[in-house]
């Protein structure tokens, strides 16, 4: 970990009832500590945003969305816009997660383009990319990766409105995940890339990983160089399992 405050967010995806709201309690009772080293962020399913909100307030657990529209509102049944979210209150956005690529072809520069409305509501936003097992076997990750970048990344980022989170596409949800090794080479190239397109800026943007992290391997993928913090799904439904891995940072 370099000198960058770690961020731990928790990706509920489509999980979630109101009764979570038991765990998101558990969380935030076991927060204070990890909460001294590192930022905190559960980003429930859309239907819990505005009750989770409620729920961590005077905590230093805070809330974000898992995808926005790129349009403030209008005729798009059944999206919601980064301004609902923020409204909400939600302090930041996932975009470009590789689920959301695959199942509703999204490109990067629709990418972009919901980067960019998370930032015209004030939201931070998480640009996910990755590559998957095919791209790595044919030896592809850092043009994936690098492509993913230039095309998902609005100008103007900033450590404040953009967290970048690596996510190889063959780890999520597999329980497999790449070497130290691995995750330090995409890492660094993606801290050289943000470096150059973003300048100073650039090395202060928070890079996660994400992918299969869980407490028995988080030490030592947090530790990694240019990792500042971890993208958790499966793992971040259960509080014992985020609070596990917060604690590792
Ligand atoms: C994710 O989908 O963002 C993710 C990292 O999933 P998992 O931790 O379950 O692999």
């Amino acid at each position: 970990m370099t000198g960058l405050r770690p961020l731990i967010a928790g990706n509920w995806k489509m999980n979630g009832l109101k009764a979570s709201a038991s765990e998101l309690g558990q969380i935030i009772s076991g927060a204070a500590g990890p909460a001294q080293k590192a930022d905190l962020l559960i980003c429930p399913p859309a239907t819990l945003v505005l009750a989770f909100v409620g729920a961590v307030q005077g905590s230093p657990v805070g809330i974000g969305g898992q995808d926005c529209h790129s349009k403030p509102s209008g005729a798009h049944t059944g999206d919601i816009s980064a301004e609902m979210l923020a409204d909400a209150g939600a302090t930041a956005v996932i975009v470009g997660h590789s689920e959301r690529r695959a199942d509703h072809a999204e490109t990067d520069a629709l990418v972009r383009e919901k980067a960019e409305a998370a930032w015209r509501a004030g939201l931070t936003a998480i640009v996910c990319v990755g590559e998957t097992q095919d791209q790595r076997d044919a030896g592809q990750t850092l043009d994936v990766v690098g492509r993913q970048l230039t095309g998902s990344l609005p100008d103007g980022a900033t450590a404040a409105n953009l967290v970048v989170a690596y996510e190889p596409v063959w780890a999520i949800g597999t329980g497999r995940t790449p070497t130290s090794q691995d995750v330090q080479e995409v890492h660094r190239f993606i801290r050289e890339k943000l470096a150059e397109r973003f300048s100073v800026e650039g090395t202060k943007i928070r890079i996660l990983y994400g992918g299969s992290v869980k407490p028995s391997n988080a030490a030592e993928l947090l530790a990694v160089p240019n990792v500042n913090g971890a993208l958790i799904g499966g793992a971040s439904l259960k509080a014992a399992d985020f609070l596990g891995i917060a604690q590792a940072v």
